[in-house]
């Protein structure tokens, strides 16, 4: 099943090139009182959700999915978990690359660890990446996001493919230099998600999808999951000895080669296997 957000948190079921609107469905939610659940909500109650979501897409108003505002397919997530360099072409490219890469960045993802980006950086597939700071160099960067659906912690990478919700396209949008990732990828509209989430069982094996990302008509970066360093059942194993993984909880499992600058006027187009594609304007 592909679920979205759109028009101002409405929930929605894509099929073929339309949206059929569940958001009654949300009804069965139960009405929260502060102090309000730390992680996503629609995300933790998804296994009983999405027989609803079935039953409600039959009559159900269909709309275009072009006449929609595609949001977050995840609205809350409790955090933005992201890999660091994580795909070997892509370490070598950093590496000759010193004017552009700061050398303390350059290091294996098993020496570097995770990090964290800002969830105020984070849009959907509608918005426009606006450009935070016009004089420094910003950087596309197309990647697997992966959808954490139930509590993990100190998971065995053999079972972490359990507690993965879905799956969604990526991008975390950076300023290279010295600073911190977290502060460099972590601007207003930095971090998309979208399309809309894949469910993991509808997805399959997240190991072989091809991940594709155009500037205008130029071919930037195509790779495929396989040549992941850390795969995601490692990558999620990594993260929950260190943090404990909630529902909705999204983890970018990291670029491979041929990331480049943006530049406001551009129109990036990012594709995945088994997901979909997303097109979005970069402004100022
Ligand atoms: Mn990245």
């Amino acid at each position: 099943m592909k679920i979205c957000l759109f028009n101002g948190g409405r929930v929605g079921v894509v099929i073929g090139d339309d949206v059929a609107d569940v958001t009654s469905v949300l009804d069965r939610l139960p009405s929260y009182r502060y102090p309000l659940p730390r992680n996503d909500v629609l995300i933790a109650a998804l296994p009983t959700l999405q027989p609803a979501f079935e039953a409600a897409v039959v009559g159900a108003p269909s709309i275009p999915l072009a006449e929609v505002l595609l949001e977050s397919p995840v609205a809350n997530p409790g955090k933005l978990i992201a890999a660091p360099v994580n795909y070997q072409a892509h370490l070598d490219e950093a590496i000759a690359d010193e004017a552009t890469f700061s050398r303390a960045h350059v290091r294996k993802i098993q020496e570097t660890g995770l990090f964290l980006k800002a969830t105020s950086s984070l849009v959907g597939a509608s918005a426009d990446i606006v450009i935070g700071l016009p004089d420094r160099r910003t950087d596309h960067e197309v990647e697997l996001a992966v959808v954490i659906g139930k509590t993990a912690k100190n998971v065995l990478a053999a079972d972490a493919l359990q507690y993965v919700a879905g799956y969604t396209i990526g991008l975390d949008i950076t300023i290279r230099g010295p600073e911190e990732r977290s502060l460099r990828k972590s601007l207003d509209s930095y971090s998309v998600l979208g399309p809309w989430l894949v469910t993991a069982e509808e997805l399959g094996d997240p190991s072989g999808l091809d991940l594709a990302l155009d500037v205008g008509d130029e071919p930037r970066q195509r790779a495929n999951t396989r040549d992941l360093i850390m795969n995601v059942g490692d990558l999620i194993e990594f993260a929950s000895k260190f943090y404990t993984l909630e529902p909705g909880d999204i983890l970018f499992t990291g670029t491979p080669e041929g990331v480049g600058p943006i530049q406001p006027g551009d129109t990036i187009r990012a594709s995945i296997d088994r997901i979909g594609a997303l097109e979005m304007a970069v402004t100022q």
